[in-house]
């Protein structure tokens, strides 16, 4: 099966979406990597989940990635006598450590570390910033604050701290066991949530030990300031929309989508942009025609991925969510204005053999109208820096590792395939016809470009570049 477009799509798994069946159906809808969010999912589902997924890449024969997204540090009040009470903007309102129900004047605040944390002037925004409030007055106990904005508060409401850094890692308890559960299963990547600081993912590293690749969400107005340090130490980026647009005003949020699936695209680290792409087909089957630009943008952006939440997890139209993201995307990448936005934002090799033969390939595909570039990579970098180059000719990324693969789904472009280890230099010449054959990317007589790092299964060498005709019997390299 061969998508015809280089964006990728990722959806969210949930209530809607969690029938093997179901799943197979997002997955020819356009579906390349499924999100597990550990918010929601506990232990036995989500091992439940990965059977599933993998279920359908043994049947399908195309590796799938699976995100497993930590919950992170979501902060939330305690309860109410009543549920719920109405505030007054302008009144005084206190968030405190008494674990007694609150009322109009108090509740409470159940993370000792942010009462402490919080400084007289910064927000507490309760609720997606649905009710806003100031601190007024701290004493490591307590945070008297005052009404900004907004009436109502009730029970285990989550709270943003866009002024304050928190004095938290990015992991909490349950995100340690989490994790745990995570590493035990076949799952590629691990999104962190909340991350403020490149320290933060340090500790994570260390837990998973090259097991997983790790995912830096950004939704704190903290990580955008130490944002090149963070991609360094990631292996891709979310622009998590949501949570950074209560953090942040609104009106920033374009911008930094931007800033950083610039940024990113320069590192070279895949960038997914997450939340509310078609918001209204939770519950319409067709989506606006502001989604649909919102969509098209991303695409035109050269972002690695584009995301899908409630709209595959809870919604009505799961399927239709894909599919309408799938069009949306072929369209835009057909467009005659796309090759010079996305080759306006293409940025300078660094020097490296991997770079040098990635612009190299990119180079010569075009001028030759080679039908595919094939690159043999077993970590996975080839085919990052392959896809970097953001070339409009096909890339297919053959790894003789699966978990390369699954990973590289993620990937803008990589059409991956899992072929058995090559023993030679021909052999892998070989085996990249025949697939580019095979997957149906080229026919016999057709010209391709290999790249590969010889001797082989040495990481980081690719030095070599070969242009190969796909034999008249589709097996052979010539
Ligand atoms: P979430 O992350 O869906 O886990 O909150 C994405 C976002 O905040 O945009
Ligand atoms: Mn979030």
């Amino acid at each position: 099966m061969r998508r015809a477009r280089k964006v990728k799509i990722l959806a969210t798994l949930g209530p809607a979406s969690s029938e093997e069946a179901v799943i197979e159906k997002l997955f020819e809808a356009g579906a390349d990597v499924f999100r597990i969010n550990m918010s929601h999912a506990d232990h036995d589902l989500m091992r439940e989940l990965v059977r599933r997924i993998r279920n359908v890449e043994r049947k399908l024969g195309r590796p799938i990635g699976i995100l497993a997204d930590l919950q992170g540090p979501k902060l939330r009040v305690g309860k109410f006598k009543d549920g719920k009470v109405e505030l007054t903007p302008g009144q005084i309102f206190t968030m405190d450590d008494d674990e007694t129900p609150g009322d109009e004047t108090r509740v409470f605040l159940p993370h000792p570390e942010i009462l402490q944390a919080v400084q007289p002037g910064d927000r507490l925004l309760i609720d997606d910033g649905r009710l806003a409030l100031q601190a007024e007055a701290t004493d490591g106990k307590s945070i008297r604050c005052k009404v900004i904005s907004g009436t109502k508060i009730s029970d285990r409401k989550g709270v943003s701290l866009p002024d304050t850094t928190l004095p938290v890692g990015a992991l909490t308890e349950k995100d340690r066991r989490d994790l745990d559960a995570v590493l035990l299963e076949d799952i590629d990547w691990v999104a962190l949530s909340f991350i403020q600081r490149p320290e933060d993912l340090a500790e994570v590293r260390k837990i998973a030990r090259g097991r997983v690749a790790l995912m830096s969400k950004i939704e704190k107005p903290q990580a955008v300031t130490r944002l090149d340090e963070i991609i360094e130490l990631s292996d891709a980026l979310m622009v998590a929309r949501g949570d950074l647009g209560v953090e942040m005003p609104l009106e920033s949020v374009p911008g930094i989508q931007k800033q950083i699936v610039r940024a990113c695209r320069k590192a070279g680290k895949p960038v997914v942009v997450a939340t509310q792409m078609l918001e209204s087909m939770i519950s319409a089957p067709v989506p606006t025609r502001a989604e649909v630009s919102d969509v098209a943008t991303a695409v035109f952006d050269g972002a690695d991925a584009v995301m899908l939440s409630a709209e595959s997890a809870a919604g009505d139209y799961p399927v239709e969510a894909v599919a309408t993201m799938a069009r949306i995307a072929e369209k835009v990448e057909r467009d005659p204005n796309y090759p010079s936005i996305v080759n306006n934002q293409r940025s300078e090799p660094e020097a490296t053999g991997a770079d040098a033969v990635s612009l190299a390939a990119r180079q010569i595909a075009t001028t030759l109208n080679l039908s595919a570039i094939i690159c043999y990579t077993s970590s996975g970098t080839t085919g990052l820096r392959a896809s970097r180059e953001r070339p409009l000719t096909p890339i297919i990324a053959l790894s003789p590792v699966v978990e390369t693969a699954r990973r590289l789904s993620l990937v803008w472009g990589l059409h991956c395939v899992v072929t058995e280890d090559a023993h030679d230099l021909d052999d892998v010449v070989n085996r990249a016809c025949h697939l580019a054959y095979r997957e149906d990317f080229a026919k016999p007589g057709d010209r391709v470009i290999i790249t590969v790092g010889v001797p082989l299964r040495t990481p980081g060498n690719t030095n070599m570049l070969r242009i190969a005709y796909i034999g008249m019997d589709g097996l052979t390299g010539i």
